[in-house]
Formats: structure tokens, sequence, C-alpha cells
């Protein structure tokens, strides 16, 4: 059972006060009296009464000002005013406070009471309308969120979304499955922390300062997502895995069927590249049959350098590149440069190659590190039209080497870019007359692949080209 309503009596000492706290109390309500403002203030905090009668004026204090004030803080209290006299202004004031109304004399008996009472209905009807729409919403609330929670945890793909301070707020059923993790284990956690991977923290590294996008992260039972990294502003950020396990598989399956076939093209290549030779120390030959032999054997060389290539990226991707010497890449660069001489003469281009003193070194292969930057160097000078510029740089920046090879060339396309690194990809830009099958680039994505480093390029059509390697410096151990 409900306790009898508390009406808190805000008046100065007066006749109206005694009759109308005894009026109140016959009438079944409890009372309580504050003459000032720091006691009402205490009131109306501790006792939490229904209603408030105030009086036009309170220890020297404007009544309506001190209503105000206390509707400020409880927006819901039914307030009724005690005025002196019933006047217009008096009305407006009361209208314009929001008060629940105000009496004034000459009062009969009951006339405080039915105001009391009326304030209090209202007060009642409105509060119930309040609670009846709050549970209405909350309700409505609560089945988004279920539904939510549904379709977020039937999502094929994982699903994590972190907090600015990388603490993981969501996660749905399959990121969990995939890290082999409770929701309830890693939730409101650091993501670094919860989710131990390598391949997950380098990711979570990575994005926040180079804004890097796509990401592997493989499982040792042989399971691989590719992981989408993605801002969402004021909140965070969301990261989405798409398990691509059966991709790889499939091509591993087709690395496996051209390195077999490369592998069986090689000696019946060799073989028809030898007899084309020995033809023309088998007898004299006319000028037509030398000129068809030199371009029989161009082609040969060319198709014997494809099957090589390819050869050469199945060695790379299977992981046997594992000669690792210290070396300098300022040194090798060098070499690289003396090797293409001729071609950047014969091309009139201009190289530029800067290093900065006292790089690090690299523990690396340099036999791979000089493929890598045939073909960088090679290809900048190869679509960089004659007369134009070609940049070396090599700098040192927080334990790591950055070469950067620019170009004046053609640019790459923003479509092309992201299949730049593709096995036979050549893009949109590649004049007729420049030859190439496309290998050279994924050949060195997999040689910086396997020094643990990055590669990227930025590009824009009319605007050259540069691409970066960052390579980790090596670390000598310490005695
Ligand atoms: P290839 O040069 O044999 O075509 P690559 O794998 O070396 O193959 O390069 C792939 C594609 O990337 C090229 O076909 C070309 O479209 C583009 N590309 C590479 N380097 C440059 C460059 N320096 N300037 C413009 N485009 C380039």
């Amino acid at each position: 059972m409900q306790g009898k309503p508390l009406i808190l009596l805000a008046l100065d000492e007066s006749p109206f006060l005694q009759l109308g706290e005894r009026a109140l109390f016959s009438a079944g309500f409890e009372t309580a009296i504050v003459h000032d403002r720091q006691a009402l203030g205490r009131a109306l905090q501790g006792l939490s009464p229904s209603l408030l009668l105030i009086g036009e004026q309170l220890s020297g204090e404007s009544g309506l000002d001190l209503a105000a004030e206390q509707l400020e803080r409880f927006p819901t209290l039914p307030i009724l005013l005690y005025a002196e006299k019933d006047t217009l202004a008096i009305a407006k004031e009361v209208l314009r406070v929001g008060l629940s109304g105000y009496i004034s004399p000459p009062l009969h008996t009951d006339d405080l009471v039915t105001a009391v009472r009326r304030s209090l209905k209202r007060a009642r009807a409105i509060g119930d309308w309040v609670r009846g729409e709050v549970k209405r919403t909350t309700s409505s609330l609560q089945r988004q969120v279920t539904e939510f929670d549904t379709i977020f945890n039937n999502i094929a793909d994982g699903v994590i979304i972190l907090n600015k301070q990388g603490y993981i707020i969501l996660i749905n059923r399959a990121a969990a499955q995939a890290f082999g993790v409770t929701i309830e284990s890693v939730f409101n956690r650091p993501a670094a922390q919860a989710l131990s991977h390598p391949d997950l923290q380098s990711l979570l590294g990575r994005s926040a300062d180079e804004g890097l996008k796509y990401h592997e992260i493989n499982f040792d039972d042989g399971r691989v997502f590719n992981a989408h990294f993605a801002s969402i502003p004021n909140i965070g950020s969301a990261i989405t895995l798409q398990d691509i396990s059966y991709l790889k598989e499939l091509d591993h399956i087709k690395s496996d069927f051209v390195h077999t076939v490369s592998h069986d093209l090689r000696s019946p290549l060799t073989s028809v590249l030898g007899y084309a030779e020995l033809i023309g120390r088998t007898g004299p030959l006319n000028e037509h049959q030398t000129d068809f032999m030199a371009r029989l054997q161009a082609s040969i060389r060319d198709i014997t350098s494809l099957v090589n290539d390819l050869l050469d990226l199945g060695r790379l991707e299977a992981g046997f590149d594992t000669r690792r010497e210290i070396i300098q890449l300022e040194n090798i660069i060098d070499y690289t440069l003396d090797v293409l001489g001729g071609q950047i003469s014969a091309r009139n281009i201009t190289v530029h190659f800067t290093a900065e003193p006292h790089l690090p070194s690299l523990k690396a292969n340099p036999l791979r590190l000089r493929q890598m930057l045939d073909n960088l160097i090679g290809n900048a000078i190869k679509y960089t039209p004659p007369g134009g510029e070609v940049t070396v740089r090599v700098r040192a920046e927080g334990g790591q080497v950055i070469l950067q090879v620019s170009d004046t060339g053609p640019g790459i396309s923003p479509t092309d870019q992201p299949h730049i690194f593709e096995k036979f990809f050549r893009g949109e830009n590649v004049p007729d007359n420049v030859p190439g099958s496309g290998l050279g680039l994924s050949i060195v994505k997999s040689i910086v692949d396997n020094h643990q480093g990055r590669i990227w390029v930025e590009s824009a059509p009319g605007h050259g080209s540069t691409f970066f390697v960052v390579l980790p410096a090596y670390t000598p151990p310490t005695a």
C-alpha cells in the first residue's frame, strides 16, 4: 500500500499556513513545512514530496523564482503558488514559469484541498503517460537490439567493432570462432590483447597510421582470412573478416599446375634453342633463312625467360628463398644502375640517385634484392618516355629502410593500381611496343614479402608513379 501523499509547504509563518496544514491533514495528506531556500532544496531532495505549495514570498525571496529554479531540477514536480492577490500579472507569471496553478484569497475551506487534488491528478496522468511512452520506446528498442543481435551473429563474415581506444565493443560469432575465443571473454577488452594473433596485431598497428585497408590473417591450421579495416567516424573502426581459405587452396592448385608446366617446358625449350643455333652451323643459310632463324631464337629466348620467371615465382612463393646476408641496399642500387646504364642512355633518361648517409644494413638475399631493383627501376625506365626522369631515393626511418623509385612516366590509373602486383596483369597504360609479361611486379612483391617488407604505389595518370618499398633494418645482436 502506498503512503499518504506528502505536500511540501514552503510558506512564511501566517494564519494561512496553519489553516492550510490542518485542511490538508484532514483530507488525508501528510505535510512538511519549510521556511527558506536551503530547507526547501533539502526537503525536495530528501523527502520527494508529491506536490509543492509555495508562497509568493519566502523569507523575502520571490516564490516564483524559487519555483522556477526547482522546476529545472524536478521538471515533473507539480507546484502550486499561493498568491496574496489574484491578478492578471500573477496568472501570466504562473503560466510563464510552468506551474500547475495558483490559489489566492478569498479561500473557502475546501479550495486548497481541491486545488491540490486536481494538480496531483494531473501530475499522475502525465506520469502515467510518460511511463507508458518510455515502456513502449524501450520495448521497441529492445526488439531492435535483439533483431540486430540476431542479424549480427548470423553474418557469415566475421565483424569486429572497436572504439577509438581499440577496445572491442562488438564482435560477432564468426569473428570469435575464427580466433577461437568466446564473445564474453573478449568483449570490452583491447583488441590487441584479447585477439593476440600476429597478423591482426600488424593490421591494427599499420592501419592506424597508414590507412592500410586489406590484410591476410593466416591461422596455423591453414585457414586464411581477408581482413578489411575501415574507420568509423566518431566511433572507432570496423574489421571484417572473410574466409578465403578455399581461394588460397585454388591458388595453390593453380600455382602447382603452372609450376609443373613451366618445369616441363624448360627442357624442350632448351633443346629447341640448341637445335635452332645448330642449324646455322650445318650449312650456309640464305639471307631470309638467317633472318627467320634470328627471330625464332629471339622468340624462344622470350618464352624461356617467361618460363624462368614463372619457375622463379613458384620458388619464391613456396618460401625457398632463405639465403640471408648483411648488405647495404645503396650498394646494390649502384650496381643495378650500372647494369641498366645501356637502357638508361638508349632511352635518354636522367637518373637521380640519393642515399641518406649512414644507412642501416639489411639482412637480405642480395640476388633477390637485385632482381627487385632490376624490375622496379627497369619498369621506371621502360615506361618513362625518352627524355624523362627517374629518381631513386633511400632513407631510414624508425628501424626501417625506405626505398622510393619515382618516374615521370604515364602513371597508373586508380582502377589498375590494386592489380599491378598480380601475376600477368598489364595495365591499360602500356603502349603497344613496350614488351613485358606482367610478372615483374608479382616477383617484386613476393621478394618484398619474403623479406617481411611492404610495397605500394602512389600514382596518378599523367603525373608519374612512385613505388615505395619498406624493409626492416638489420639490428645486430647485442653482445
Ligand atoms: P610488365 O612491365 O611486364 O607489364 P609488371 O608486373 O612489371 O609487368 O607491371 C605490371 C603493370 O604495372 C604494367 O603492365 C604497367 O601497367 C604497370 N606499371 C609497372 N611499373 C610502372 C611504371 N613505372 N609506370 C607506369 N606503369 C607501371
